[in-house]
């Protein structure tokens, strides 16, 4: 039988035994960018294929299951599934992804880069909130670091497309008005 012609996938070429551990995927190539499956670029409106990068598919994280990695990278333009509006997803983009962040092999982006840079800052903003909000507003007497949780819980306001938690909204009335008598009082003095 013509091993060649019946093309497995690694989970089945590994656990078949055909292979020598570890398993190397140079053995799973794709010579040309064309010869990628679609699979890669889930929803992809064009690919420009003169901008292919070869992968160094030996940085590259694949599961078993898998009948190849990634092996190229190819800049690829899809439009982002929150605002709609098209972006590329660039080679050189994808080579730090795959190469050296070691993001999974089949993953792809959803949304465009600044979709995604809002939805960094607001997780960021979330985790400040988690992390300082029970100092800032139970034990903080200091007016700046008030003021400045009541900034971040703006800040995710103007970030979050859903209303903000009955939580956060308690958090804020509370800080309001720990800020109002703070100000009387100075001024009393
Ligand atoms: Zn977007």
């Amino acid at each position: 039988m013509n091993k060649k012609s019946t093309p497995k996938s690694i989970g089945e070429r590994y656990y078949g035994g055909e292979l020598e551990f570890p398993f190397r995927f140079e053995d799973f190539d794709c010579p040309r960018p064309k010869d990628m499956p679609s699979r890669f670029f889930p929803g992809v409106k064009r690919l420009d294929y003169r901008s292919a990068i070869k992968a160094d598919v030996s940085r590259v994280r694949a599961s078993a299951c898998s009948d190849m990695p990634r092996c190229w990278f190819i800049d690829a333009w899809f439009d982002c599934e929150k605002c709609g509006k098209e972006y590329c997803w660039k080679a050189k983009v994808q080579q730090i992804w795959f190469e050296r962040f070691q993001v999974w092999s089949e993953a792809y982006p959803k949304l465009c880069p600044e979709c995604r840079a809002k939805r960094r800052r607001l997780h960021k903003a979330l985790n400040s909130f988690g992390i300082e909000s029970k100092h800032a507003i139970l034990r903080s007497t200091d007016v700046k670091t008030k003021q400045s949780m009541l900034e971040l819980i703006d800040t995710i306001e103007h970030l979050s497309e859903v209303p903000l938690t009955k939580g956060i909204l308690e958090k804020r009335d509370i800080l309001k008005r720990q800020l109002e008598k703070m100000t009387t009082e100075n001024r009393k003095q």
